[in-house]
Order: C-alpha cells, then structure tokens, then sequence
C-alpha cells in the first residue's frame, strides 16, 4: 500500500509541463488523477481530461464536478494552471494585468471554492498551488508575473489558517526555471536559443534547469498523506538560486 493508493486527485493546468508531470507521477504511484485543463485532448489513460478555463467560474464548476463525480471525491486538488508575462510596470496595461490576475490567482481561487465541499469529505484533503521563485526573488521584468505569484504565496498562507480545522492541508511549490514548454516557447522566441539556454544554464547554481518532474516530486509530497504536519509551507525547487550564490566561474 502506497501513500498514494487510492487518493483521488485534480490537477489544473495538467496537459502541459509542471501539471503534466504531476498528473502522471501521482498516477503512477497510485492516484486516481483528472486534469482540468484549456486543451486536454492530449490526456491520456489512466488519466482523464475535463476542458475548462479557470478564468470562467461555471467551467471550473462544472468540471470540478465531474471529476469528483469520476473519481468518486476529491482527496487532493493541485492548483498549477498559470500563464506567463514579461515586463515593467510600464509595459503592460490594465488589460493584462487584469487577465493574468485573472488566471494566475483568480483561476486558483475558483478552483478551491469548488473544489472545496468535496475536499471536506475526504481524511487526507490537501491542496497544492503552484507559485515560482518570482514571488520574493525580485526579478527584472517580471512585475505582474511575480505580482501574481506573491498573491498566490499570500493565499497559500490564508487559506491553510482557514481551513486547518477542516483538515485541509494548503501549501505550494516554489519552482526556479523549469524546462516546460512554457520556458522552450521563451527560448524559441529569443534570436539566438541555443546560446539563451546556455546563458540561462550558467545563471543556475546547479548549472542546469529543473526538471517538471522534480517539481512533482514536491508536489507529490505536498499532496500525500506524507507530508501530513505541513500546511502553509512554500517549498523551494529552484537549483538552489534563491538560497545559494552563483557559482564561481
Ligand atoms: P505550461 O505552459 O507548460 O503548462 C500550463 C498549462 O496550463 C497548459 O496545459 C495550459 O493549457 C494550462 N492553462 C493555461 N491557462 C489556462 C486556463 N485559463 N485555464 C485552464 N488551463 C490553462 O506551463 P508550466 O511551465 O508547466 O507552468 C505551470 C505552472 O508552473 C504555472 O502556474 C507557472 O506559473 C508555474 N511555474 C512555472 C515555471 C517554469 O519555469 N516553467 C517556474 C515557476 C512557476
């Protein structure tokens, strides 16, 4: 019997990268696992799909609902879809800034109210957000990105004050760079990504990226019965940037 043997898991943002990898790890172990997801139609078996947009409440609720009513509950729910943006305070407007918020922290929040009746019933309730780095490390050309993941640390702390009596375990990974296709898209983008990559290897004191699966790992843990005394907890998985110097050359 495995910690994760039978629990029943939604992870949003699970068709790609960081959601993917924790879908599949947490199946592999054992888990019953639905992702909710823009595009899922590249979910598969054992996995299941349910289309929805965390910006739009009724699609949340409605495929929270159908996943607890595939699974038959909800034990864990892992908060994880999230979009980038680049930028000053200068450079984006209150458009983005609203739409991103929108995803980012309002998407996360959506999820949890619905999710929420169903995680009261199970005895091994968790909820994992999926922050970054970006929330206290004061990068350039980050502000609303990291504005984003600063509330999402904030509502990690919230949310495991109010429902620690419920038994409902709230934490969050803190990822660094993570070799997603998020972070490949960037580097597509850049005029020369072979020698971006490199420079963006040379900048982490392990002098790689992180894995999506090490991510999930974290957040596998987080989600268990494992890590059943930790609650409002931000779990670094960052090769070490935001604790240790750079490496000398
Ligand atoms: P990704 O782009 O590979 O995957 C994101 C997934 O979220 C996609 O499947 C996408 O369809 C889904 N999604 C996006 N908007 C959605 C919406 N409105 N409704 C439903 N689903 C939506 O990205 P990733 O790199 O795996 O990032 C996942 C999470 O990890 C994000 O919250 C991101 O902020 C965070 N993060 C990533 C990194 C990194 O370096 N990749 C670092 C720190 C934190």
């Amino acid at each position: 019997m495995s910690d994760f043997d039978g629990l029943r898991a939604l992870v949003t943002g699970g068709a790609s990268g960081i959601g993917r990898a924790t879908a599949e790890l947490l199946a592999e172990r054992g888990a019953r696992v639905a992702v909710l997801d823009l595009d899922p139609s590249s979910v598969e078996k054992p996995l299941t799909g349910h289309r929805a947009d965390v910006t739009d409440d009724t699609s949340v609720r409605e495929a929270v609902a159908a996943a607890a009513t595939d699974l038959g509950g909800l034990d864990v729910l892992v908060n994880n879809a999230g979009i980038g943006a680049r930028g000053t305070v200068e450079d984006n407007d209150d458009e983005e800034w609203r739409h991103v918020f929108d995803v980012n922290v309002l998407g996360m929040v959506r999820a949890a109210r619905a999710a929420l009746p169903h995680l009261r019933a199970s005895a091994h309730a968790a909820i994992v957000n999926t922050c970054s780095v970006a929330a206290t490390a004061g990068l350039p050309q980050r502000a609303l990105y990291s504005a984003t993941k600063g509330a999402v640390c904030s509502l990690t702390l919230a949310m495991a004050a109010d429902h620690v009596r419920e038994g409902i375990r709230v934490n969050c990974v803190n990822p660094g760079t993570v070799d997603t296709p998020w972070v490949a898209r960037l580097l597509d983008a850049a005029p020369d990504p072979a020698a971006e990559r490199a420079a963006l290897r040379a900048r982490q004191p392990t002098g790689r990226l992180v894995t999506a699966a090490e991510v999930a790992a974290a957040i596998a843990y987080l989600a268990s019965p494992l890590s059943g005394a930790t609650t409002g907890t931000a779990l670094a998985v960052d090769g070490g940037i935001q604790g240790l110097r750079p490496r000398p050359e």
